[in-house]
C-alpha cells in the first residue's frame, strides 16, 4: 500500500462547522436510523451540482436514455407473476430470458440518483417514481408475502426454495441476484428519490426474505449463495439501518459468503478462476456490514480484496478479469487475447467498495484508484452523443467496443450504466470531522445549507493540469480543506495558492495537502496539478505497456472497418464485439525499453490538449509516428491500450 501523509487535527476544532455540518449536510440521515462511526462521510447527492464537463454531458446523454425506455414494459414480469394482466409487453433481451425484471430496479436506482442531482428540470423522472411505486405496490398486495420480483414461475420456485431445495439456484438464472436490484431500486426510491412509499415496499420485501429463508439451515443458506447474488447481504444491512430492526442485519449476515470471505479475511487471495462480478459486490457489502456491526475481520478481509484487485488483477484503465472471470495474476496473456475483456458492472462495484472503504480510512490510494477507473472506465463506457453503454472492454490490440441501444439491450452492464450518470458527483468531495475532503478535479458545486457556504470547483481537468475552489460563505469559519496531491503529481510539484499567494503545504504523492484556516467569503484556492506521461506494465510484469497522461489512460486510435454489432440489437451475445479481430503480430509494437518509451512520447498539441504522438520506436516503422489520445474520448473505432515492448 502506498503510505500516506498522516493528518493530526490542532486542537482547535471547529465545533461549529462540526456540529452543524453533521446535523445539516446529512439532513437525509433522519430517513437512516443506525450510521456508523467513522472519520469520514459522504456529501448527499442533492447538495451537488456537476458543472459543465463530459460529466454532465454523459448525465444529459443518460438521461435520454432513460426517458426512452416504457415503465409498463419494465414493470410487465412483475404483473405477470402476481397473475396481474401485463399493462404492455415485456422487454426482450435479458428481460425474456430469465433475468426478467432485473432492469426495473436498476431504473429506480437510475432515476432516484437523477433526481437527486437536479438532472429531472421536467420532473418526468419523479412522476415516473411515483408511478412505479404505486405499481409496484399492487403488485405487492396482490402477491400477498411481500414479494416482488419477475422470475418466471416465481411462486413454485420460491416456495421449493423456502423447503430446502436450495439446488434449484443453478435452474434459474441468478435468481438472487435478480431480486437484488429491486432491493436497491427500492432502498435508493427511498433514500435518494425521497418516496417514503418505497420504505413501505422495500421492508415488507425483506421480510418476505426472512421468511422464505427462515427455514433453511446455515448449510443449505451457503450452498445457496454458491450462485451469483448480487449484493443481497448490502440491502438487507441497509433495510437494518434505514429501520433499526436488528432481525434484518442477522437476516443480511446469512448472507455473507463464507467460502470466499474465509480466505480474504486471512489474506488469502483464492480469486483466480472465480467469477469476477459475482464477488465483487459480496465484498462491497461485507465492508458494509462490517461498518454497521463494527467487525474489523470483515473490514480487514474487504480491503484485502480492494489491495489485491487493484494492485494485483486491474489494467490502467481500472478493470478487471477476462471474459468475466479473474485471470491468473500472474498471466494477463489471456486477457490480451480476448475480445472479452473487463467488464462495466465490475468497476462500477469496484467503486462502491472504494467508497466504503475511504469512509473508515480516508486514505488518497483510495481516491487515486477511483479517480483512474472513474474517467477511464466509467465515463469512457457511456456513449457521449448516441444513448449507449459498453459490456466488456476488450484490451486487445486494434479491437473494439459495442454500445447497447434503448429498448434493445438489457445486460447486467444497462443495469448499472443507467445508474452510473447519477453516481458521477458522489466522490468528489467528503466530509471529515473537521472539515472537508476534495477528492477529484470535477467542475461541480457544493453546497452547505447551514452555514450558507457554496464551495464552487471550476477547471477543465485533465485539459489543464489545474483546478480553482471559490468560496462563498456567510461567516468565517473555520476548517481544514484537504486538497487531494494525487499519485500522478510529483512530490513538490503541488502548489496551492489562496487569494493568489503562495502557501507552504506539506504533501506527497497519494496524500492529502491539508489548509486549516479561518475561512472567508471570497477565498480562492488555486491549485497547481503537473501532470506528466508515464508507463505501466500490466500487473503481471510482462512486456506490454500502456502509457499514460497524469490520471488518463492515452490510446492509438485505430480504423472503424468490420465492427460488426457496434450498435446492438436485442441478441442474447450482442453485447461482445464479434467482428474480425487483427491478428496480434500485425498490430504495432514498441522497440524500446519501458524506461525509453516516454522519452518517444511527445505532446502534438496541433490536434488539441491531451493529444501525443508516439515517435521513433514503433515497429514496424511509422515516420510521421502515431497518435495517442485519451479513451475516455475515443468512441466507434478500434483502439490500441496495450503496446507490446520489443528488444532491439
Ligand atoms: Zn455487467
Amino acid at each position: 500500500m502506498i503510505p500516506m501523509k498522516t493528518y493530526v487535527p490542532k486542537i482547535d476544532v471547529a465545533v461549529f462547522l462540526t456540529v452543524t455540518m453533521a446535523v445539516n449536510l446529512f439532513a437525509a440521515a433522519s430517513r437512516i436510523t443506525v450510521t456508523p462511526e467513522q472519520p469520514v462521510k459522504f456529501v448527499p447527492l442533492r447538495n451537488i451540482r456537476l458543472l459543465e464537463s463530459p460529466f454532465s454531458e454523459a448525465v444529459e446523454i443518460n438521461r435520454q436514455y432513460l426517458l426512452a425506455h416504457d415503465p409498463d414494459r419494465l414493470l410487465a414480469p412483475f404483473r405477470r407473476e402476481a397473475a396481474l394482466e401485463p399493462k404492455a409487453q415485456p422487454y426482450g433481451n435479458w428481460e425474456s430470458m430469465g433475468l426478467d425484471g432485473h432492469s426495473a430496479g436498476h431504473y429506480l436506482s437510475a432515476i432516484s440518483l437523477m433526481t437527486a442531482i437536479g438532472a429531472d428540470p421536467d420532473g418526468e423522472f419523479h412522476r415516473r417514481l411515483d408511478y412505479m411505486i404505486d405499481e409496484l405496490a399492487i403488485v405487492q398486495k396482490t402477491n400477498g408475502n411481500g414479494y416482488l420480483g419477475g422470475i418466471p414461475g416465481s411462486r413454485d420456485y420460491w416456495s421449493r426454495v423456502g423447503e430446502g431445495q436450495v439446488e434449484l439456484m443453478r435452474r434459474k438464472w441468478a435468481p438472487w441476484y435478480n431480486l437484488h436490484k429491486m432491493f436497491a431500486g427500492l432502498r435508493d426510491t427511498y433514500l435518494h428519490g425521497g418516496n417514503e412509499k418505497a420504505r413501505d415496499l422495500l421492508v415488507r420485501y425483506g421480510d418476505w426474505c426472512e421468511k422464505v429463508t427462515s427455514g433453511l439451515t446455515d448449510a443449505q443458506m451457503q450452498r445457496m449463495l454458491d450462485t451469483e447474488y448480487g449484493g443481497m447481504n448490502e440491502t438487507l444491512a441497509d433495510i437494518y439501518a434505514i429501520t433499526g430492526n436488528k432481525k434484518y442485519i442477522e437476516l443480511a449476515k446469512r448472507f455473507n459468503h463464507r467460502a470466499i470471505f474465509d480466505p480474504l479475511e486471512n489474506h488469502q487471495d483464492r480469486l483466480t478462476g472465480l467469477h469476477a462480478n459475482t464477488q465483487i459486490p459480496k465484498i462491497t457489502e461485507m465492508e458494509r456490514i462490517a461498518a454497521l456491526v463494527h467487525n474489523e475481520k470483515l473490514h480487514t478481509g474487504a480491503g484485502f480484496f480492494w489491495e489485491t484487485v487493484t494492485q494485483n488483477r486491474s489494467v490502467a484503465f481500472g478493470g478487471n478479469s477476462v471474459s468475466e472471470h479473474f485471470n491468473d495474476p500472474r498471466d494477463f496473456g489471456r486477457m490480451i487475447e480476448h475480445r472479452e475483456g473487463p467488464e462495466t458492472c465490475n468497476t462500477y462495484n469496484m467503486l462502491r467498495l472504494t467508497k466504503g472503504l475511504f469512509k473508515a480510512e480516508p486514505k488518497a490510494v483510495y481516491a487515486d484508484f477511483y479517480e483512474r477507473a472513474l474517467y477511464n472506465h466509467i465515463l469512457a463506457s457511456i456513449h457521449p452523443k448516441k444513448p449507449g453503454y459498453v459490456y466488456f472492454t476488450p484490451i486487445r490490440p486494434d479491437h473494439y467496443r459495442v454500445y447497447s441501444q434503448p429498448e434493445q439491450a438489457f445486460w447486467c452492464c444497462v443495469g448499472t450504466g443507467m445508474e452510473n450518470p447519477g453516481r458521477y458527483g458522489e466522490f468528489i468531495y467528503a466530509r471529515a470531522r473537521d472539515g472537508l475532503y476534495v477528492n477529484l478535479f470535477i467542475p461541480s458545486e457544493l453546497s452547505v445549507p447551514n452555514i450558507g457556504m457554496v464551495l464552487r470547483q471550476e477547471t477543465t481537468f485533465p485539459d489543464e493540469a489545474s483546478t480553482q475552489l471559490k468560496l462563498q460563505i456567510k461567516k468565517p469559519v473555520t476548517f481544514t480543506l484537504n486538497i487531494r496531491h494525487p499519485i500522478w503529481v510529483n512530490t513538490d510539484d503541488l502548489t496551492v495558492k489562496v487569494n493568489g499567494r503562495s502557501i507552504d503545504i506539506e504533501s506527497t504523492p497519494s496524500s492529502y495537502a491539508a489548509i486549516r484556516r479561518e475561512w472567508k467569503n471570497g477565498d480562492t484556492i488555486d491549485v497547481e496539478l503537473p501532470m506528466h506521461t508515464r508507463v505501466e506494465r500490466l500487473p503481471d510484469g510482462s512486456d506490454w505497456v500502456a502509457i499514460l497522461y497524469g490520471p488518463i489512460v492515452l490510446v492509438k486510435p485505430g480504423n472503424t472497418d468490420n465492427m460488426d454489432g457496434l450498435f446492438t440489437d436485442d441478441g442474447r451475445m450482442a453485447h461482445v464485439a464479434q467482428g474480425p479481430m487483427i491478428p496480434l503480430d500485425k498490430v504495432p509494437a514498441l522497440l524500446a525499453t519501458e524506461e525509453e518509451v516516454i522519452s518517444h512520447v511527445v505532446p502534438d498539441r496541433s490536434a488539441g490538449s491531451l493529444h501525443f504522438r508516439i515517435m521513433n520506436v514503433i515497429e514496424p516503422a511509422e515516420p510521421e509516428g502515431l497518435p495517442l489520445v485519451p479513451f475516455f474520448r475515443l468512441h466507434e473505432r478500434r483502439y490500441q491500450m496495450y503496446w507490446e515492448l520489443k528488444s532491439l
